[in-house]
């Protein structure tokens, strides 16, 4: 029996695995996890089932270019072709003709090694990641306001004691179904969760208050509750004037957010924003809460500050059970974004054009800062330049599949097919490992060890629980095995331990500090939140860091040590709807599904329901279509036909398609926040018809 965690969402559930058989393996509760106390969502139970599927790759694969077709190749074979294409290349075109793709689910040290292949095996600054489309506008937000961005800077389980939740644009209880028992205990305490959505979900069901706003609307709501804040007289002033900077321009900002103005805005009744307010400025354990519904939009930084500016004026960030929280979706969102995956960062949030931070990351590895490259381009960006668009002649993809996730998913595919070399590491024939020359088989979750950091920045350790099938490889081997061929000037190690030891050196000093984290402290506290220092060498003290569950309470790390109120104005959608798109297109999950589906879809105990649109009854008459019809979805950027799913809870003027399958994003707007480059997901315009 293992102890390990789930392979899918943030929420990185605790649980028990036992080999079953030949080939089979059984999830069990681990009761003593303190997340998710025992408790699975069916994800979470069946994801065994990925053991040994007949679906699984076991061997690397080479595309025929004159076939078109893959065929099985040896692991020498496959990486002595991927490192002469890219020498050649590289040889032709320079180190930027290579880039690299990683992933938000990948281990906290493959997401470190791949950042420092990138730059130092390759050469390249062309690295970004999935997680650029999952949380970055919350990041941008909370490095802006506090200095730092870690999704919750509390333990999750502190939602059960605070006075009054706001959930904006989540639906936990079908993402990350053990998290809603919090919200449940809440409201047994007499706790107030308001929800705020364009759909009745089922979270919102659970709600003491639930306001539907427009999709694309959510600053306008934040800016008209700060403007009845301050017209009741509940900003604190005591805790602005000594803990914050900035508020006068933001007070100025709100001024013109009357309730009849959002109202029209929104769509949300004036009664409603003022019961809103009511209970924020009555309730003194205020906790805010966004997802991905505030976040991904051109306009989802702006939307987040919108968010903190309130959680700041009621003083809110440091104070026991309350504060603001992103709640981060995908398994390593979190460490994901903190090890240098992203274009402008190197490990430990350091920024990669301090040149401080390339002086202490370069000597971790070995290497002159001079050698390191310089700033990338983000996700979106670097994938819409491949090829005939300009940019890189070759990607090297890890834990991602693009064609499925990338906003106007056909241009971007067609994007992928102009390169000359696409390499995917996969366990399982993706839609994007499907395009690919080479494909390379790797370990899952249960057949290797690394550590994760889960939305409460809980630094926890995956166990490796069972042998990998023969003929698989990690992403580890993968990029040692490449970064060896390439002629690295350092070599790449493979054991885990050591490589997360390396993380925790190349941190030290930075914002998300790892360098008093050890495996062994992991197991023996079942996870340890970041800031954790190393104790300081010749201090005299030998007593270890205990780690940070609650941050903020002495202050924010900014300079000043103070929170920063930043003004923000709503602008409304990148597309707004007109007389041919005449609806808002809206996107998100659904319980039995994790992002791609690459591995969920192939979990047969789960229930496929395939894509659908759904739709309000009023929107089905007007289009003359029935529950279970057949609908066309079009907008600026491409078409999918699925089956009408008529139901009362969404709003009239909006339709929403799950993104699990081909198709959502190929409708999908590639409008970018300025600050995050977080595509605009979650709204554009649509036209339906029957
Ligand atoms: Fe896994 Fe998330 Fe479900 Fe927990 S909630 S079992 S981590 S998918």
């Amino acid at each position: 029996m293992t102890h390990t965690h789930c392979p899918y969402c943030s929420l990185q559930c605790g649980m028990t695995l036992q080999k079953k058989g030949r080939a089979g393996l059984e999830v069990l509760p681990w009761a003593e996890f303190p997340v998710n106390e025992g408790a699975l969502c069916r994800k979470g139970w069946t994801a065994g089932e990925l053991r040994g599927h007949r679906e699984r790759l076991t061997t690397p694969m080479i595309k025929d270019r004159a076939t078109g077709e893959l065929r099985a190749a040896g692991w020498d074979e496959a990486l002595d072709l991927v490192a002469w294409k890219i020498t050649d290349l590289q040889a032709s075109y320079g180190a930027d003709s290579v880039a690299v793709f990683g992933g938000g689910g990948l281990t906290n040290e493959k997401a470190y090694q791949l950042g420092k292949f990138a730059r130092v095996a390759l050469r390249t600054s062309q690295i970004d990641y999935n997680g650029r489309w999952c949380m970055s506008s919350a990041a941008s937000a909370g490095n802006q306001a506090f200095g730092v961005d870690r999704g919750l800077p509390f333990p999750l389980a502190d939602v059960e004691q605070a006075d009054v939740v706001v959930l904006v644009g989540s639906n936990l209880a079908e993402t990350m179904p053990p998290a809603a028992r919090h919200l449940d205990r809440l409201r047994e305490r007499g706790g107030k969760l308001v929800v705020i959505d364009p759909r009745r979900t089922a979270t919102a069901d659970r709600a003491d208050l639930f306001l539907q706003p427009v999709p694309g609307t959510d600053l306008a709501l934040a800016q008209g509750a700060l403007h009845l804040i301050d017209a009741a007289g509940a900003v604190d002033e005591e805790y602005v004037a000594t803990r914050t900077t900035g508020w006068e321009p933001v007070r100025r900002s709100v001024a013109a957010w009357w309730p009849e103005r959002v109202e029209r805005v929104t769509g949300v009744a004036t009664s409603e924003l003022r019961e809103l307010v009511d209970l924020l400025a009555t309730h003194d354990k205020v906790m805010i809460l966004t997802a991905r519904g505030a976040e991904q939009h051109s306009q989802g930084t702006a939307t987040v500050l919108g968010w903190i500016n309130v959680a700041l004026a009621l003083g809110l960030p440091g104070k026991p059970h309350a504060g603001y929280g992103c709640l981060t979706g995908q398994g390593n969102g979190q460490g994901g974004r903190e090890h240098g995956q992203k274009a402008d960062q190197l490990p430990g949030y350091r920024m990669i054009d301090d040149p401080a931070a390339r002086e202490h990351v370069a000597r971790v590895w070995g290497v002159t800062p001079e050698s390191l490259p310089g700033k990338g381009v983000s996700a979106y960006e670097l994938l819409d330049s491949l090829g005939d668009g300009g940019g890189p002649r070759a990607l090297l993809v890890f834990g991602s599949n693009i064609v499925v996730s990338a906003p106007r998913a056909t241009h971007i595919t067609q994007r992928l097919e102009s390169l000359d070399l696409l390499v995917v590491c996969d366990m399982v024939m993706s839609e994007t490992a499907a395009l690919a020359d080479v494909v390379l088989p790797i370990t899952q979750w249960a057949e290797e060890s690394g550590t994760m950091t889960n939305l409460e920045g809980r630094v926890i350790l995956r166990e490796q629980a069972v042998e990998p099938p023969k003929g698989v490889r990690s992403d580890l081997d993968v990029i040692a095995g490449l970064a060896d061929r390439l002629g690295s000037p350092v070599p790449f190690g493979t054991d885990v331990e050591e490589i997360f030891a390396e993380l925790g050196r190349a941190s030290a000093g930075g914002k998300a500090d790892y360098s008093g984290i050890t495996y062994d402290r992991i197991r023996d506290e079942r996870g340890v939140f970041w800031p954790c220092p190393a104790p300081s060498t010749g201090s005299g003290s030998e007593a270890l860091h205990p780690g940070t569950p609650r941050m903020f309470g002495d202050g924010f790390p900014t300079p000043d040590g103070r929170a920063r109120f930043l003004p923000v104005e709503h602008a409304g959608p990148a597309e707004p709807t007109d007389a041919t798109y005449d609806v808002h297109l809206t996107t998100g999950r659904v319980l039995a599904q994790y992002q791609s589906g690459a591995q969920t879809r192939r979990v047969r105990s789960l229930p496929d329901s395939g894509p659908f649109v759904e739709m309000h009854p009023m929107l089905a008459q007007r289009i003359g279509a029935r529950d279970g019809d057949p609908v066309l979805v079009r907008t600026r950027r491409g078409e999918m036909k699925a089956p009408a799913k008529v139901v009362t809870t969404i709003r009239p003027d909006t339709v929403f398609v799950p993104f699990h399958w081909v198709g959502a994003n190929r409708l999908t707007n590639d409008a970018l926040d300025p600050s995050s480059r977080m595509p605009e997901f979650k709204v554009c315009a649509a036209a339906v018809t029957a």
